[in-house]
């Protein structure tokens, strides 16, 4: 890859992630090339290439089952940005004729030098450039130095590159748990005073973000900072308020973050349509109850309560309909399953598994729901004699209610 891009007179690095996982000794989840050729030019090099991206242009090359994105060295905003006191930024070698409506040039079509790409990318453990011209690794910034005292440093000055990219916020979040480094603290300082700026981020894009944050398996230690710096409440507002005044809400996040980590391990799938009903599930059984206290009938209350929980998130987070669906079965499983009569029909249904997990993760919070999972972990285990009379004897203890009344009752006295 390189080397196609140096034969023909180009200058290509390895970029980003790569470079730093390489150098810890961690497998790359993939990698990045960094280039001065155009995106026309690098797609003229390769057979299986194409551009992709309106307003970021790249170059998705395939080589055998990866796929490798090539970026055009991008110029930073700014005209210049201070790096230790020299300038590293300087002319803007080549202009896309990317223009809008309005004729202003936007700027992530003006293609820059390798200097200017140093400067916009975010941490300096980030912006490691390793060419197989003398195969080495090129450091403008310290970054390996950071890498080896293993902490996270913002390139430039901290506050203005929040203030650009509020995501970035996240990212140092996200690396930091991922990594096990700690942010160096001029870069942490402006982390909780920004932090309402991620109120201004689109909810697609943040959606893609919250899945980077939760399921690359450290997604306990992700939590327990989002909390820390104060960001957790622009992601999850209503979630936010319930862990605050409830321990059980806090028990079931941290249960949920837990198995996630530990499935992802374990190399088990794994469904952002569980998680996120488990971290909206303490907002969602607050509704639940005062829709019930205003005298609606329990499937109607967890109706409306499941679809005022879902319309507030999806204002902050975009939430992809394949996953709210499911989300929502999950919750409005937990009325049937404490219906035991019905557990033969149940038990048939493709929602049942994660529904039945999800009864789990809520005894495990602390919920009392009468021994629920452990009678839905025995019939699923028993033979279908053996089901009749699990069934016979549910109904003579109580009927086949037993379990939805106190169920129900438990709700309430939250
Ligand atoms: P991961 O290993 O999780 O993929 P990564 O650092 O490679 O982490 P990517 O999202 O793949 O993250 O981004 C690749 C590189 O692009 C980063 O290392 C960084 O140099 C740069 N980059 C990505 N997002 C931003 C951003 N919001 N601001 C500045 N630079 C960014
Ligand atoms: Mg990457």
């Amino acid at each position: 890859m390189l080397y196609t891009l140096n034969d023909a007179g180009y200058q290509a690095y390895i970029v980003g992630g790569a470079v730093r996982d390489l150098l810890l000794d961690k497998l790359p989840k993939d990698f990045d090339v960094a280039t001065d050729a155009t995106p026309e030019q690098v797609k003229a090099e390769f057979r299986r290439a194409r551009i992709i991206g309106r307003r970021f242009r790249i170059v998705h090359v395939t080589m055998g089952r990866e796929i490798i994105e090539v970026s055009t060295f991008r110029a930073a905003n700014t005209d210049s940005v201070e790096i230790q006191g020299e300038t590293l930024a300087r002319s803007v070698k080549h202009i896309e004729s990317a223009h809008s409506n309005s004729g202003m040039i936007l700027r992530d079509n003006v293609y820059g030098t390798l200097e200017e790409d140093v400067v916009r990318r975010d941490f300096t453990i980030n912006a490691l450039y390793y060419t197989v011209r003398k195969f080495v690794v090129h450091d403008y910034v310290n970054g390996m130095a950071d890498l080896q005292a293993r902490q996270l440093r913002m390139i430039g000055d901290p506050e203005q590159r929040y203030r650009e990219d509020p995501v970035r916020i996240l990212r140092a979040i996200r690396l930091s748990a991922k990594l096990g480094f700690s942010i160096e603290a001029n870069t942490a300082a402006p982390i909780k005073p920004l932090a309402e700026l991620l109120e201004s981020i689109p909810s697609a894009r943040l959606f893609d973000e919250i899945l980077k944050l939760f399921f690359a398996g450290s997604s306990l230690i992700t939590f327990d900072l989002l909390h820390e710096y104060n960001v957790f409440k622009y992601l999850f507002p209503a979630s936010a308020v319930e862990l605050e005044n409830n321990d059980t809400a806090e028990k079931l996040l941290r249960q949920a973050f837990t198995s996630t980590d530990q499935r992802i391990r374990d190399l088990k799938s794994v469904t952002p349509a569980f998680l996120l009903a488990a971290i909206l599930w303490p907002a969602l059984q607050k509704l639940y109850f005062i829709n019930l206290n205003r005298k609606m009938p329990p499937i109607v209350a967890m109706h409306q309560a499941a679809q005022d929980v879902i319309n507030e998130q999806i204002s902050r987070i975009s939430i992809p309909k394949r996953f709210s669906i499911p989300m929502r079965e999950i919750w409005e499983f937990q009325l049937r399953l404490p219906r035991l009569s019905r557990a033969n029909s149940t038990i048939t249904h493709k929602r049942f598994r994660a529904a039945y997990d999800f009864v789990l993760l809520r005894e495990q919070a602390g919920e009392n729901l009468n021994g629920l999972g452990k009678w839905w972990t025995d019939f699923q285990e028993a033979d279908k004699n053996q089901r009749e009379h699990i069934l016979a004897s549910s109904r003579s203890s109580g009927g086949g209610s037993r379990h939805s009344k106190s169920g129900r009752r438990k709700v309430k006295s939250q």
